[in-house]
């Protein structure tokens, strides 16, 4: 069974990297007029600013403020450098805070130095340390494995089944996952490990955009929705099944649409939000 159609633009949220060389107080004006409903928000973009006003600006245009991107990077080969990845996450729990984000998406890091297993005893016990400052906040965290493809340096964490079992052994109301269909359409339990954090209510997120082929760079080739191979309705079918009336997300690295226009890029993604999502 496919989800329905998708007919107006009140659950579409668009990362503020999607539209990079904009600052974000032009993304905030430009999303509003457009229609689109949310904006998750990446930390660059709130470089130099005062972050609370930052928050009141956006809500002034009408924005829900869906999550901060990102914090994470938790392993090290050295404790310093995981003491350190520990107080940086703290800093971006204080930030989504201040800016009235609901949770901070977790790309949750790995060393090269070190074996996979490793790199992910230090994801979990990174995000335990941050629980009581994350439930001091009221902000939570939503870990978000990473295609494997990015396991050497990028995460530990990678597919949704070892997300959700970290989510289920740290136990906390203020830890779930958030599902990129960038990063986990291949995986054969995708619509099992759906409904598995959807019934534990650890489903925070939904990223879309495409896989493209061929994909020209690991990091910043993504298609927009309907460029590429993914069944993101079918997946976004999946998703809802589970009872999600949240954003969909779209998160786009793309060398060759930060290159254009991006008013003319917005309305190619809300085109490709209403036909191929
Ligand atoms: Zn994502």
């Amino acid at each position: 069974m496919s989800a329905e159609p998708i007919n107006d633009l009140s659950r579409l949220c668009v990362h503020t990297i999607t539209t990079k060389p904009w600052p974000i107080e032009v993304a905030a004006e430009q999303f509003a007029k457009a229609g689109v409903g949310g904006i998750t928000v990446w930390r660059d973009a709130l470089a130099n600013r005062n972050i609370a006003q930052t928050g009141q600006l956006l809500r002034d245009h009408n924005l829900s403020v869906v999550s901060l991107c990102r914090g994470g990077f938790f392993p090290h080969t050295d404790a310093a450098g995981r003491q350190a990845a520990i107080d940086d996450n703290r800093r971006a729990l204080d930030e989504a805070a201040e800016l009235g984000a609901p949770h901070v998406v977790l790309v949750c890091g790995a060393a090269p130095g070190q074996p996979l297993t490793e790199s992910r005893k230090q994801i979990q016990d990174g995000i335990a340390a941050l629980l009581p400052h994350a439930e001091a906040v009221g902000v939570k965290l939503a870990i978000e494995p990473l295609h494997p493809m990015y396991a050497d340096n990028r995460s530990a964490i990678n597919t949704l089944a070892q997300a959700n079992d970290m989510a289920e052994e740290l136990a906390s109301t203020h830890v779930g996952v958030a599902v990129d269909v960038y990063h986990l359409w291949w995986d054969p339990t995708l619509e099992a490990e759906i409904a598995r954090c959807g019934r534990n209510g650890h489903l925070y997120a939904f990223h879309i955009c495409d896989w493209k082929t061929p994909t020209l760079d690991f990091l910043n080739d993504r298609g927009l929705m309907g460029e590429g191979c993914i069944d993101i309705r079918q997946i976004r079918s999946w998703v809802e099944a589970t009872g999600f009336t949240d954003f969909n997300e779209v998160e786009i690295f793309s060398n060759r649409y930060w290159s254009e226009d991006q008013a003319q890029f917005l309305e190619k993604i809300k085109h490709a939000y209403l036909n191929h999502s």
